[in-house]
């Protein structure tokens, strides 16, 4: 890849071939793979990503909501996609793309039934989710009887799926409380298929529930992170590849004397001199303040230069004394070394976070490198 010329994030594709290929082994052959694309495929390029893992035969995707699903329609997605978290304001869009709502509430379905009834449909594909434990979003185990009874009367509707979501799959300490929502999940989904008259596939792991506790594997897993090549553990990341690369370069070069400050608030003085470079890349771009004040580092030349004084909109200003560096040179504020994780760790975040934060003003580009 041609070094870049402003702020990019590259998207490296034979990386997500990787690191689907790397989860895929970790299931069984005949278990399907949901890829999870909502917040523009972890803040990458949803419809790029959906493209390539559809090619590489995944069975399903996800969106949080109706809107991101349609964007992958209009690129010419076919195969399913389920909306985690649909609102009944947009239930019209959603039968009219052929998404796949989760329904959750009692409210939701209620509301997509008359929405499916409404426009003719028999058989309309849903995934009921019950909660077992994160308390976000789902059926209590006690409605079971009720909602299987409501969708028993209505031939507008068929479920394909059911399904819950782990609250701590990466947390080895938590393995007491993930296990009580394994059980959960069995005790739920049997009865409830036994309600039903019929199986629809189930599916509960996460990325970390696939590399943690892969004997819940079920008929599907879903994987967000992993793909996007993090696995909430060190040695899980060692084997997949970072997807995105942010890279920028160096606007200006400042030599200051001691004494002097840096940036809004003169958030940072020099004790001696110091050489510093500006970069084009700031707040608005997903590098938040959080990330200044000497908290966290990007490499210059291979070289690690902290991020000093406060991030601004638009810039970030770094310390690059003893690197030997020139304007125009690349900066990696993360990828490889630092990974997301890393960089994220630094400012007590999370990959998920830095990564879906990265906005929509910075250019993607694409390598297969
Ligand atoms: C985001 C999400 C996932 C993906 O989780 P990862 O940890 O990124 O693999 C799976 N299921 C649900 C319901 C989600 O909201």
């Amino acid at each position: 890849m041609a070094k870049t010329q402003e702020t990019v994030l590259e998207i490296n594709l034979n990386h997500l071939e990787h690191n689907y290929r790397y989860l895929s082994s970790k299931i069984k052959s005949s278990t399907k793979f949901l890829a999870v694309l909502k917040a523009f495929a972890y803040g990458s390029d949803a419809i790029k990503i959906a493209e390539k893992l559809e090619a590489l035969g995944v069975d399903y995707l996800a969106v949080a909501y109706t809107k991101e699903g349609v964007a992958l329609r209009k690129s010419g997605i076919k195969i399913p996609i389920l909306v985690l978290h649909p609102q009944a304001i947009n239930f019209n869009l959603l039968l009219k793309h052929q998404l796949t709502p989760t329904i959750y509430s009692q409210k939701i379905l209620d509301s997509f039934i008359k929405s499916a009834q409404n426009s003719g449909q028999t058989a309309y594909p849903i995934h009921i989710k019950f909660n077992t434990g994160l308390n976000r979003l789902g059926f209590a185990e006690k409605e079971i009887e009720v909602v299987s009874d409501q969708i028993l009367q209505t031939t507008a509707i068929k479920v394909t799926g059911v399904f819950s979501h782990l609250a701590a799959s990466e947390d080895l300490n938590e393995k007491h409380f993930t296990q009580a929502q394994l059980r959960s999940f069995e005790n739920i989904t049997q009865k409830f298929c036994h309600n039903l008259g019929y199986t629809p596939i189930r599916h509960l792991l996460n990325t970390s529930g696939i590399t943690n506790f892969s004997e819940a594997q079920y008929d599907m897993v879903r994987s967000g992170i992993g793909l996007y090549g993090f696995g909430n553990e060190a040695h899980v990341d060692q084997l997949l590849k970072p997807v995105a690369t942010l890279k920028t370069i160096i606007s200006q070069i400042h030599t200051i004397k001691p004494n002097e400050t840096v940036g809004y608030n003169r958030a940072f003085a020099a004790k001696t001199f110091k050489t510093i470079a500006t970069l084009p890349i700031g707040h608005a771009d997903g590098i938040g303040r959080i990330y200044g004040k000497g908290k966290t580092w990007v490499y210059v030349n291979g070289k690690k230069a902290f991020i000093i004084g406060n991030v601004c909109m638009d810039m970030i200003m770094i310390d690059i004394t003893n690197i030997p560096c020139n304007e125009g040179d690349e900066v990696i504020i993360f990828g490889e070394n630092p990974n997301a994780s890393e960089f994220s760790a630094s400012a007590n975040t999370i990959s998920y976070e830095l990564l879906t934060g990265i906005s929509q003003r910075v250019k993607r580009v694409f390598t297969k490198n």
